[in-house]
């Protein structure tokens, strides 16, 4: 008689429970043993930062299965505070840590899913009672209990690490009227955005009462305070150390598995070096979408979206349905909710295709999420990358409304394959309340198209030095416009003059280029097309004035 495969798979959240649901669904067979360290398995760890913030009122809102349920449900068999402590490839066993004692395990595939662990930094402090991490259920009750135990007059906070969960733990806590001060090492919160999007986000972090301190680190880490890289003193409590996570892979070192920078190699179909043992989620090192003249690119993406899928991927080779998919590279989809705004991110920021000289054209627009004249309209500031051939490279959005469905159809454009012209042609959903007839999709692919066929020449911010030396700067908006704040050095000729002006502009351009700018870059797009017919050499602001002064992080009602 034929043997049980036995499926033994370490670490029981996201793509752990994935792989061994998906595994039962097409197997009624196969043994499957689920293996978690802690006490909790298939938990909701991306509702944790909500639970701090006291908008997910209880604990057990985030313990979505129990090794009962998933016992009575799924046939599965999942031993909770069970640590694999060793595994031996060539055996097939592992060693696992369970509260009576050690017990060997064999199996006949081995999954790898032990997740991330959070980065400790070693900053003199960082040991001290009142400094947390914000990864699993406990450090959410640690979190929770001493803001709740803990009087008025010292409710101060600093997060360490203003990434997507920084950013969630900072308002979770300005949120029950801590003070809070963000730190980040990086120029700009949000590293994976761009300086100009994130820019907005560090507005908004502002208007919540956060204070925000980029380019610093903490040196020290006091019972009440901590200590800034340049010595400044910020009172803090209450400290998160969110500055980022790395593979849980240490144990695996002695086996032989194959890691690069700690994260596990895979092939497409999460197949590791070692025989019979797969692995995916936070985990391994995963190709990233990056179309450019080298090979996708790899890194930890720790995402609980492609983490998801990679489990359910996994268990469809290992149970044999034939063949399984590849694992396609991710894109790097993330969004988070920060005050009023939702910031959201597919595919690559600008940083990362210079870093892989990849030759690309960037659109700024601020188009409303929906028709105008419908109460409620407000702005989504949408950033898109694109390469020279039209291929999509990044995009990103924010804004107060809107932005998740604009977001989640360009990552589906980007995996799609489409191109961003293609955009002009997406048939999406339309009336007042929800949209526009030109969508701020349809309206994104005609400026890229624009771009592409050299209709829409344009300049970008950190050109404002050069434009100013070598040409002439016009900004097209009314005069009230204008005086409200400008590009320092540039005239002023409202977009409705410019036809009756040329000659004037003529004289001003000296045979060299024309600077031209506005609110959004719609009317210098007007303006540039008129000079451009003229025969002048004319470029319009990307983005327009919104985007120049996100730019350089200013307000938009002064002079830059
Ligand atoms: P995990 O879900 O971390 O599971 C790994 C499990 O393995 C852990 O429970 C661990 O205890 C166990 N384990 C490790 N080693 C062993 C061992 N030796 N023996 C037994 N068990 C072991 N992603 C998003 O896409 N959107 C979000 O909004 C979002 N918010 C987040 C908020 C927070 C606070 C956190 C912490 C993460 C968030 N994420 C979010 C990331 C997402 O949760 C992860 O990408 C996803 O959970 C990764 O899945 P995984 O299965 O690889 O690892």
């Amino acid at each position: 008689m034929e043997e049980k495969q036995r499926i033994v798979i370490i670490g029981g959240v996201a793509a752990g429970m994935s792989a061994a649901a998906r595994a039962r669904r097409l197997s009624e067979d196969a043994e499957i043993i689920v293996l978690e360290q802690g006490p909790y398995v298939s938990f909701a760890n991306c509702g944790l930062p909500y639970f701090v913030g006291k908008e997910i009122a209880a604990v057990d809102d985030l313990l979505l299965q129990t090794p009962a349920s998933l016992s009575a449900s799924l046939n599965l068999d999942v031993r909770v505070n069970h640590e694999v402590i060793a595994i031996d490839p060539k055996a097939q066993t592992v060693t696992v840590r369970t509260p009576s004692g050690a017990e060997v395990l064999t199996y006949s595939q081995l999954v790898l899913t032990p997740g991330g662990k959070a980065f400790i930094p070693d900053t003199p402090g960082i040991d001290l009672p009142h400094v947390h991490t914000l990864r699993t259920v406990d450090d959410a009750r640690h979190i929770r209990h001493q803001m709740e135990t803990q009087s008025g007059d010292t409710q101060a906070a600093a997060v360490l690490g203003a990434g997507f969960i920084g950013i969630e733990a900072a308002e979770a806590l300005a949120r029950q009227g801590w003070k809070v001060t963000l730190v980040e090492l990086s120029n700009h919160v949000l590293p994976p955005l761009d300086q100009e999007m994130a820019s907005l986000v560090d507005a908004q972090l502002k208007r919540l009462g956060i204070t925000v301190r980029t380019g610093a680190y903490a040196k020290e880490i006091f019972p009440d305070r901590i200590e800034l890289d340049d010595g400044t003193l910020v009172a803090a409590s209450l400290v998160i150390a969110s500055i980022g996570v790395h593979p849980d892979t240490d144990l695996f070192a002695d086996a032989g598995l194959e890691c690069e920078r700690g994260a596990i190699m895979v092939d497409e179909h999460g197949r590791t070096n070692l025989p019979n043992v797969w692995a995916s989620g936070d985990a391994i090192s995963q190709q990233v979408y990056l179309p450019g003249p080298s090979p996708y690119p790899r890194r930890p993406v720790a995402l609980a979206g492609p983490a998801n899928r990679a489990g359910r991927l996994i268990a469809d080779d290992i149970v044999g349905l034939a063949p399984a998919r590849p694992l396609p590279a991710a894109l790097g989809t993330a969004i988070v909710r920060v005050g009023e705004l939702t910031c959201a991110t597919t595919g690559a920021n600008r940083a990362t295709l210079v870093a892989n000289d990849i030759p690309f054209h960037t659109i700024h627009l601020h188009p409303n999420q929906h028709a105008g004249y419908f109460p409620g309209a407000t702005p989504i500031h949408l950033v898109i990358h694109f390469g020279t051939d039209g291929t999509l490279l990044g995009a990103q959005a924010i804004g107060q409304a809107g932005v998740d469905k604009r977001i989640d159809v360009l990552a589906t454009a980007m995996r799609g394959g489409l191109l961003v012209t293609d955009l002009i042609d997406l048939d999406l959903a339309y009336s007042p309340p929800y949209g526009m007839a030109k969508d701020p999709i349809n309206l994104a692919g005609m400026i890229a198209e624009n771009v592409l066929e050299g209709t829409l020449r344009l300049w970008y911010p950190a050109q404002v030095d050069q434009a100013r030396q070598d040409g002439c700067l016009i900004d097209v908006r009314s005069e009230a416009e204008f005086a409200r704040g400008h590009i320092d050095g540039a005239l002023n000729i409202p977009h409705l003059e410019i036809r009756g002006r040329l000659d004037e502009i003529t004289t001003l351009a000296k045979g060299g280029p024309v600077y031209l700018s506005c609110l959004s870059g719609m009317r210098s797009y007007l303006a540039q097309r008129v000079l451009s017919q003229a025969g002048l050499d004319a470029y319009s602001l990307s983005g327009g004035w919104l985007t120049y002064t996100a730019w350089f992080g200013g307000d938009e009602n002064e002079c830059h």
